[in-house]
């Protein structure tokens, strides 16, 4: 097998998702890049989480061309593989329609920073706007708007997350459900007290040169 401890992280990443609530049935995806080698292994198409076993991952280049696998590629590797093309710097990606962070995607509006939290994703979560699934269309759009954030709203339809690796990736998914979640309810309540660009500068320090084991 081609690629064995990625594929073993991506499907880890990948059992994270419904386990966290995140997915239902098939949807959403994982997907990790070697940086040695450039290749990308990905979920395959419509296969349910509790089936997936390593060996299902699909390895595909970075055009497409599937070199392992017996199963059919995500039918988000095309919006992936744009993304890791034009982002050295990205080396995982997750993407889900979790419930929360979609309720902004249906509103079309970007997260913006209330929690502390937010910091890890590099502050307010960005708005993409509207691309039908299946094309480059959805990565163009990342790209564009992505900037320093780790997470994307992609408008009607969920959440891309990019990191070093499809853990960071898979982490950050998390988070911006959570994010999301709390957000909505706050925003409830009444008008949140938004963190100044100040603030996130601040805890993005923190996430980066303090927490955590190292
Ligand atoms: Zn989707």
């Amino acid at each position: 097998m081609m690629l064995e401890e990625l594929c073993e992280e991506v499907w880890k990443c990948s059992l994270e998702l419904p386990k966290n609530d995140l997915v239902k049935m098939t949807s959403g995806n994982v997907s990790g890049r070697d940086p040695e080698t450039n290749l990308v292994v990905i979920k395959p198409s419509g296969y349910k989480y509790e089936d997936l076993t390593p060996a299902d991952l699909v390895v595909v280049d970075l055009e497409g061309n599937v070199l392992e696998g017996h199963l059919k590629p995500s039918t988000d590797t095309a919006t992936h593989l744009y993304v890791y093309r034009h982002r050295s710097d990205v080396f995982g990606m997750a993407h889900t329609h979790s419930p929360y962070a979609s309720i902004f995607a249906a509103l079309g509006e970007p997260i913006r920073p209330c929690l502390t939290a937010c910091a890890m994703l590099g502050g307010e979560v960005p708005l993409g706007g509207y691309v039908s699934v299946g094309g480059e269309g959805i990565g163009k759009e990342i790209v564009e708007k992505i900037g320093h954030s780790l997470a994307i709203i992609m408008q009607n339809h969920g959440v891309f997350t990019i990191g070093s690796s499809a853990s960071v990736a898979t982490k950050m998914a998390v988070e911006v459900e959570d994010i999301a979640k709390i957000t909505y309810f706050a925003t409830l309540r009444g008008e949140p007290i938004w963190l100044t660009p100040d603030q996130v500068a601040e805890m993005a320090n923190v996430y980066t040169n303090v927490y955590g084991q190292r």
